[in-house]
């Protein structure tokens, strides 16, 4: 005997009975079979919510039980050749009628009791049975359709009644002789000791299957439903998850008792008992392999088996020098919440007995706290323990996996990827049997902590960046570009993907959380309009794993921003100057909040573009190296236009030759003035450890002050007015064979910036284009400085430096 269990989505319309009527055919012909239905999808959701209605006068509920109607009868049309219609037709609606009569007496009396819910609970798995009888007596004699209530007896507890085995399995075995090959049951319903209709909980077919397996000694017992097995993760949150081929009873019970779904937990006893074993299979694809549940855990290599969750959960901690070494205390706390039917999910003790901690619903979680104040009222007002203490809107996460035990750091694996994820943990269990390990943690995060968790245990060879962009402008657009080139070598290499899952410019913006594909300039054209707070917020709400922001704008108000994500443990790569320029004490507390969330501030194309700049300082102090000097030359534009500037023209055509070209602010002034270097050699000496604020930088400026009034036409007015002043800086420089170059330096806790004469033998010399120079003097270089040169603009190399800094980011 099999006995087979198709569940809502398998029966939940008329092709999808079809396949599973297919399916069934293939095994009739050798194999007595019992089915197992479900109520077609949602049926019992919308049982449950016109019955409600119904209580709460709500006349909606007419709408509902018409929509449950039209469900059925309509999936008989469809199902049926006319000529065979009539029969069941008549039938559903007679159920339908009954059901009626059952809603408008709840609408009377106003009132639902957990009887009458299940009376109405009942409906769904009572039609979806019959027309699936129905469907099978087309075509053969030997089917019947026998009704569950008939034979699983159950207590009263209405909504999740438990079973009487004994009368249960003897009804079971009488149930084998009747004369048929196939026996189609509802699955979910029972009765009780009055023969009131009673339910097993929700989600209860699975477990009817089970009791039916066990109590007939079924060779196997194969659940159907819509998914390929049981998969390592919820595949509805984790789009990489795959099916397990095999898992033992007990890691099976681990998983459903977590919160995966796909089997209701009560269902593994009972075959387990008889070691009978499971097979979960797929309605809709059924050559998968799927999960078949034994006695034994596979073996393989693999410590973890799945991830699941458990959602609405609410933490008790019950906490007092009362406690310590009192035996029989957690008995009390146990038994009192055992008296009030109230399911603990997970129990953490502290070693020093102060404290004990409780997860349960959290809709019990008010039930518990009456419950337990109770039991400890003596206590509570002597003042040796405190008032329970609740805290809600909090989830389980469950590692679980037999051959954990024999693998120590698998607790330090889960729990140090949460701390780099910014996941905080409230309470930790461990179950004895060493096959689960489970934590609390916030609601707002376990989308997260499923993905990472995954992405660590089952993944090791891929990770997921989730990106957002601010600022689609030159570098932006190339970063883009670069994103999507690298994407094959990133996966095959590095084993990253990056999803650009937003982006913003002053105008619009667009998400995406599958990541932006295609044309993105489209897509963000479409996208809505641009508001900085909304984008800031959805980051920090979507809160992905791995996310990283990256700023490739100039703004200020962007830069605001950086300290809302690195509290959220969210990276930042800011090509954007100003937060590592600003005050010293913005730099620095962005720099704790990064130490402190685990996260990264990185900044590295704020001096030098693309060049290896502030990374090699970074190496160079982390492996004990002092600075002693850096020198640098680090503005493209003041290369450009001394490098240009030889007397033949004036000087002001070559400032506006830059200008055209493109290698200057719209204002010169900016560049010119030295401001900017200036920023930078403070980054720079910032970086080395000094507190240094932006006025203490000595910047000896070329420029004569009248320059620096007025607009920028104003300013090239002013420019040709000094000409002999450049003109003489010039020649002194020719004079003595040597160049000048506007160098920034900074030494002994002093920064400068202003115009050298460098000479043929400096590093300097040789210095053309937009090319920037670094000289590290430390004390492992001392006399040949480190030097770091090369292209220091220009939106190619800048996008690689952020590109490379998006990488590093995530470790
Ligand atoms: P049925 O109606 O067939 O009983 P359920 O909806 O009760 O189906 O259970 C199947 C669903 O369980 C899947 O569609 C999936 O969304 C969810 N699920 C949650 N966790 C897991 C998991 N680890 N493996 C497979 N499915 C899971
Ligand atoms: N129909 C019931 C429910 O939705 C039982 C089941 O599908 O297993 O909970
Ligand atoms: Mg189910």
């Amino acid at each position: 005997m099999h006995v087979l269990k198709f569940g809502g989505t398998s029966l939940g319309s008329a092709a999808a009975m079809k396949n599973v009527k297919e399916i069934v055919q293939k095994y009739l012909v050798k194999q007595r079979l019992i089915i197992v239905a479900s109520a077609m999808g949602g049926t019992t959701d919308l049982l449950i919510e016109a019955g409600r209605k119904a209580a709460e006068q709500n006349e909606q509920y007419k709408e509902i039980l018409k929509k449950i109607e039209v469900l059925h009868l309509e999936t008989i049309k469809e199902l049926f050749p006319i000529q065979d219609q009539r029969h069941i037709l008549s039938f559903t609606k007679s159920l339908c009628n009954e059901l009626e009569d059952l809603v408008n007496g709840i609408f009377m009396l106003n009132e639902l009791s957990t009887r009458t819910l299940d009376r109405l609970m009942s409906f769904g798995e009572l039609m979806s049975s019959r027309i699936l009888a129905a469907l099978f007596a087309l075509d053969s004699k030997h089917s019947i359709w026998k009704d569950a209530r008939a034979f699983i007896k159950t207590n009263d507890q209405y909504g999740n009644a438990a079973i009487d085995f004994t009368t249960t399995n003897r009804r079971l075995k009488e149930l084998l002789l009747e004369d048929a090959h196939l026996i189609i049951i509802p699955g979910f319903i029972g009765s009780g000791p009055d023969q009131s209709t009673t339910t097993l909980g929700r989600g209860g077919s699975d477990y009817t299957a089970a009791i039916v397996a066990a109590g007939v000694d079924a060779d196997i017992m194969e659940i159907w439903t819509d998914v390929s097995g049981i998969m390592t993760a919820d595949p509805r949150w984790v789009s990489n998850a795959k099916p397990i081929p095999a898992i033992s009873y007990k890691e099976a019970m681990e998983l459903s008792h977590f919160g995966a779904k796909v089997i209701y937990p009560p269902t593994i006893q009972p075959v387990l008992n008889k070691n009978i074993p499971v097979w979960i299979k797929n309605t809709f694809s059924p050559s998968d392999p799927g999960t078949i549940i034994h006695n034994e855990s596979s073996g393989g290599n693999e410590t973890i088996k799945g991830i699941s969750s458990i959602h609405d959960i609410a933490l008790l901690s019950l906490e007092g020098s009362g406690m310590v070494g009192i035996p029989g205390f957690s008995k009390r706390l146990f038994e009192a919440l055992a008296q009030e039917k109230i399911n603990v999910i997970l129990i953490t003790q502290s070693s020093s007995e102060h404290s004990i901690c409780v997860a349960v619903a959290s809709s019990s979680a008010e039930k518990a706290m009456l419950a337990i104040d109770e039991a400890f009222e003596r206590e509570i007002a002597l003042g040796i323990i405190d008032p329970l203490f609740i805290e809600k809107e909090l989830s389980i996460v469950a590692l679980v996996g037999e051959n954990m035990k024999s693998h120590p750091g698998i607790s330090g694996k889960m729990f140090g990827t949460f701390g780099r994820n910014g996941i905080n943990v409230r309470a930790i269990a461990q179950g004895s049997s060493e096959r689960n390990i489970s934590a609390v943690i916030s609601t707002d995060d376990v989308r997260k902590a499923v993905n990472v968790l995954h992405e660590e245990f089952f993944e090791t060879s891929f990770k997921q960046i989730n990106l957002f962009i601010a600022g689609v402008g030159n570098v932006g657009k190339r970063l883009l570009a670069q994103i999507k080139q690298q994407h094959v070598f990133l996966m095959e290499h590095l084993r990253v993907q990056i999803h650009v899952v937003g982006l913003i410019n002053s105008r619009k913006m667009v998400f995406t959380e599958e990541g932006i594909k295609g044309n993105w300039e489209e897509q963000l054209e479409q996208g809505e309009d641009a508001h900085l707070d909304i984008f800031v917020d959805r980051i920090v709400s979507r809160n992905l794993r791995n996310t990283v922001f990256v700023d490739v704008t100039a703004h200020d108000e962007v830069a605001n921003t950086y300290a809302s994500f690195l509290q959220k443990s969210i990276a930042v790569v800011a090509c954007n100057k100003i937060a590592a320029a600003s005050a010293y004490a913005n730099y620095a507390h962005l720099k704790f909040l990064a130490r402190e969330y685990n996260t990264k501030f990185l900044f590295e194309t704020n001096v030098g573009a693309g060049l290896p700049v502030i990374g090699t300082l970074n190496d160079l102090l982390r492996s004990g190296d002092d600075i002693l000097k850096i020198e640098a030359v680090l503005s493209g534009t003041l290369n450009y236009v001394f490098n240009h500037y030889d007397g033949s023209r004036k000087f002001s055509e070559v400032v506006k030759q830059a200008q055209d070209e493109g290698y200057t602010e719209p204002d010169p002034r900016l560049d010119l003035s030295g401001t900017d270097v200036a920023r930078k050699i403070m980054i720079l000496a910032r970086e080395s450890g000094e507190k240094i604020e932006i006025d203490s930088i000595e910047n000896i400026s070329f420029l004569p002050p009248s320059c620096m009034k007025g607009s920028v036409a104003d300013f090239y007015v002013e420019l040709e007015k000094h000409e002999t002043h450049f003109r003489t800086l010039y020649d002194e420089a020719v004079a003595k064979k040597n160049k000048l170059k506007f160098v920034a330096t900074y030494s002994k806790g002093k920064a400068s910036v202003g115009l050298q004469h460098i000479n043929e033998q400096h590093d300097f010399y040789h210095l053309y284009g937009k090319d920037n120079i670094v000289r590290f003097t430390t004390n492992r270089y001392p006399d040949q400085p480190l030097v770091v040169k090369g292209a220091g603009a220009g939106a190619d190399v800048t996008a690689s430096g952020v590109f490379a800094d998006i990488l590093r980011s995530i470790g």
